[in-house]
């Protein structure tokens, strides 16, 4: 499934040939794709569009087919993940920082590399990972983006604002849905905000363990001492702002927002900080895959076929589900061997 343009749906598009993986690539046969907001921002142009036509996707589970030359330590039929980050350069100053997030040189998933939505793809071998093996593929799928950049925000949401006990999630979606269970392992409150009115997914937030949950355009019962915003709406953040304590934290998840209004200084004052997180690291997939092992995450995900992935998309943008949507590839009869 093949975007053509921005602003144009995607798709169905037929190759005679399987991608060859190059040195140090591995062909993956896709079992299935997650659907991610990012993909939506790349199809609404809000994301660059690569002046190519490209194949979304980057929460993808699949296996082994193919091993390209000097890949070591994957296997024939061995079940992987691949994720946004999809090459780094290695020797710019953000590598060799340890933010190669941050790479000026990096490629991606599903952006300027053929992604997931897709029977078959190509990935670089250093940048997929293993998965928890007790998750099926679909489960495993929205932990590939939704479930790391979650953990991402979290842990930077930790690092900025101390001694956090009560954390504000904005946006209660694919990400939220996870990394809330996340928090409420590790013994923190989680306060769900959602659109106004969303019941389903305020009452999704409760049954994970949510201590709070209500609309946006409420207040906690008690000022949070961190938040993370997922939902791409800019008002959300002084709302954030309003609602957490001194020295609080509100860290944007997403790759893109609408614009932040203006407000009053006083929401910032008090050593309030505002930050956002970009991208992932391989040490950020590690880590999430091991809380993901031990974590006994409930994954609500609602299954599309491939060649719906324009009615996943347009589901998504409408808010027509709650947790993430995951797209199953079931291979043509007719596909070239
Ligand atoms: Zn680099
Ligand atoms: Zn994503």
């Amino acid at each position: 499934m093949e975007l053509p343009a921005a602003g144009r749906p995607l798709q169905r598009v037929w190759r005679d040939r399987l991608p060859r993986p190059r040195a140090g690539q591995v062909r993956i046969a896709v079992s299935c794709c997650g659907v991610c907001r990012t993909d939506l921002h790349l199809v609404d142009g809000e994301l660059a569009h690569p002046g190519h036509p490209v194949v979304p996707g980057h929460e993808i589970v699949g296996r082994v087919s193919a091993l390209g030359r000097g890949v070591e330590g994957l296997a024939l039929g061995e079940r992987v993940g691949v994720p946004w980050l999809g090459w780094t350069c290695g020797r710019c100053s953000a590598c060799r920082a340890g933010r190669e997030n941050l790479c000026a040189r990096a490629r991606f998933t599903g952006w300027q590399i053929a992604g997931g939505y897709a029977e078959h793809c190509v990935a670089d071998a250093r940048y997929v990972f293993r998965l928890p093996a007790r998750c099926s593929d679909e489960e495993a799928a929205p932990l590939l983006c939704a479930g790391l950049i979650g953990w991402r925000a979290y842990a930077g949401a930790l690092a900025l604002a101390g001694d956090v006990q009560r954390i504000g999630l904005y946006g209660f979606g694919a990400a939220a849905h996870l990394i809330a269970q996340v928090v409420v392992f590790q013994g923190r409150e989680v306060h769900a905000f959602t659109r106004p009115g969303d019941a389903a997914a305020q009452a999704l937030a409760r049954a994970l363990g949510a201590r709070w949950a209500g609309g946006s355009d409420q207040a906690p019962p008690a000022p949070l001492d961190a938040a993370i915003v997922f939902a791409p709406v800019g008002a959300l953040v002084p709302a954030a702002l309003a609602a957490v304590r001194p020295a609080g934290a509100v860290v944007c998840a997403g790759i893109h927002m609408s614009d932040i209004p203006a407000f009053p200084y006083a929401l910032l004052w008090q050593e309030r900080r505002i930050a956002s997180v970009a991208n992932l690291t391989r040490a950020d997939g590690e880590a999430f895959m091991r809380v993901a092992a031990e974590v006994p995450l409930v994954v609500h995900h609602v299954p599309y076929a491939l060649t719906d992935a324009n009615c996943a998309l347009a589901d998504l943008r409408a808010g027509r589900f709650s947790g993430a949507a995951v797209l199953e590839v079931r291979p043509s009869n007719s596909a070239p061997t």
